[in-house]
């Protein structure tokens, strides 16, 4: 099968609430151009450098999303092109896009990145850091940059049940978001969940938009 049918075969089988990332990390522009001629307008990157080369060659009205960590001296240069940042991971970054979004009058959805895996790591808000980012209320005052959902990676294993507790664990917080702070919002409504291994589950879980790379494009070469 060709890319173009792993996507359709996917999208195909997708409830209609559910939006697909087709994450093109590591493959070249020009299979992100075939998906792009075959209809599909939303894709993830999850390296600075990768997506400021490769968005020059596709058109503009590609939607990227940034998934990767991303560091603040780099937030100005993505801010132009970027429609959707899935992991904003710290205070900082978040203050950090809201003053360059602001400068660039671009607006940029935010996704707050949050760390519901049994694994080390070093990115993503824990449950209490989050609410005490929303308590802080300063994000209140961004005019143009919004905070549109969540976003998680379950542990990589084959343990199911436990990738299910975890998504479990970031719809809940979802919700409780929602009613808390975000009742009157109707742009907090994303829960970024699911990749290649996982995304049924997610699903089932409540995701509403699943992020798949390899099953798409097939294995990257690091
Ligand atoms: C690479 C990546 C994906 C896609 O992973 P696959 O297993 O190839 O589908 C999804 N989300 C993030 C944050 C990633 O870095």
């Amino acid at each position: 099968m060709n890319i173009t049918d792993n996507l359709r075969k996917i999208k195909d089988s997708l409830p209609v609430n559910v939006n697909l990332i087709a994450v093109s990390k590591f493959h070249p522009f020009e299979a992100v151009q075939e998906l792009y001629d075959a209809g599909h307008r939303i894709f993830g990157e999850s390296r600075m450098q990768e997506i400021d080369e490769k968005h020059k060659h596709l058109p503009s009205d590609v939607e990227w999303h940034f998934i990767g960590h991303l560091q603040r001296n780099k937030v100005k240069d993505i801010i132009p092109y970027t429609h959707t940042i899935h992991s904003v991971d710290s205070p900082r970054l978040l203050a950090e896009i809201a003053k360059q979004t602001e400068v660039q009058e671009k607006e940029v959805r935010c996704l707050l990145q949050i760390h519901i895996a049994d694994e080390e790591t070093k990115y993503g808000f824990s449950i209490d850091e989050c609410k005490e980012l929303l308590n802080k209320g300063e994000w209140k005052n961004y005019n143009y940059a919004y905070i549109g959902g969540v976003m998680g990676m379950a542990t990589y294993t084959d343990d199911k049940e436990q990738v299910r507790d975890e998504f479990r664990k970031l719809k809940r917080l979802f919700d409780e978001l929602k009613q808390e702070y975000f009742a009157s919002d109707d742009r907090f409504s994303e829960i970024s969940m699911g990749m290649s291994g996982d995304y049924q589950i997610a699903i089932e879980e409540g995701s509403t938009m699943i992020r798949i790379g390899t099953t798409i494009f097939g294995e990257r070469e690091y």
